[in-house]
């Protein structure tokens, strides 16, 4: 199912644009602020701009996993604010329903709202329906906080790969491992008792924290990611500090990109 702004009948625009506030959209809010203390705006803002949307001229893009939108709308707003770019268009794709709905509402309110700059498609990363979406057809893939939890990140992978030019970036923002050891104890204290707790006195879910807190566990560490974001053919940097990957706040979250070659 796709849904942009052009293609939706005004009464059921009408339905998308009320429609309820969903719950998974909100608590999705507050369990990204509660789990970065915030600080998940600062690296999404760092994570576009490491990615210069529009310096070559106008791209066309995807963003997987895309949620709310948060990463679409600072992609156009860049592109917009530092090229004059309104020409780099961005599909944003999810899994849920309920979230692009959200997405679509948050987007009457800017500039890009009736354009084709923006649209909706549900969709699984894991396997992205063709003819929708087509070999060789995107300049940049994006990813935020969202292949932690596909099943198989190979798949996710290797359709970013298929999906992107010759030439396309693959960028993956996530939690990641902390390298530093006090940083490291500091942030176990955090995520295995305060998460949770947070998680019952905001959201009366503690079973969802716990889950985010077990899945950032459960992802892997910044070398062994590279690996297999080479392993379907991309290519990255090599060494650890500097062009494989970028840790944010000493690796609490990672921005890790590949080239299609
Ligand atoms: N990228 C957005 C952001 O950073 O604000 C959303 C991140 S949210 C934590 C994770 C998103 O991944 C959810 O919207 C969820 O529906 C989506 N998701 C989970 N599994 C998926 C899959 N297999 N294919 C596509 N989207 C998926």
């Amino acid at each position: 199912t796709s849904f942009g702004f052009k293609d939706v009948p005004e009464d059921q625009k009408e339905h998308l644009v009320k429609g309820v506030f969903d719950s998974v959209a909100s608590k999705y809010d507050l369990m990204n602020d509660a789990s970065s203390l915030g600080v998940h705006r600062l690296w999404k803002d760092e994570f576009v701009a490491s990615l210069r949307p529009g310096k070559k001229g106008p791209i066309k893009c995807i963003d997987v996993a895309g949620g709310t939108g948060d990463i679409a709308r600072r992609i156009l707003d860049y592109a917009r604010e530092n090229f004059s770019d309104r020409e780099t268009t961005i599909e944003v794709v999810d899994i849920n329903g309920q979230m692009l709905q959200e997405g679509l509402r948050r987007f009457k309110k800017t500039m890009y709202y009736n354009t084709p700059q923006v649209s909706f498609h549900e969709a699984n990363a894991q396997e992205l329906p063709v003819p929708q979406f087509k070999d060789n057809s995107y300049d940049l893939y994006t990813i935020a906080f969202g292949i932690r939890n596909c099943t198989s990140i190979p798949s996710v992978l290797r359709e970013a790969y298929r999906v992107l030019k010759p030439g396309g970036t693959f960028a993956c923002l996530e939690f990641s491992r902390v390298n530093n050891s006090l940083l490291s104890t500091l942030y176990d204290q955090y995520s295995f008792s305060i998460i949770p707790l947070l998680g019952t006195i905001l959201a009366g879910d503690r079973d969802s924290y716990q889950y985010l807190v077990e899945s950032i566990r459960k992802f892997p560490p910044q070398p062994e990611f590279a690996q297999m974001i080479r392993d379907v053919g991309f290519e990255t940097g090599v060494d650890a500090d500097g062009g494989a990957w970028t840790n944010l706040w000493g690796g609490v979250a990672c921005i890790h990109t590949g080239v299609k070659i």
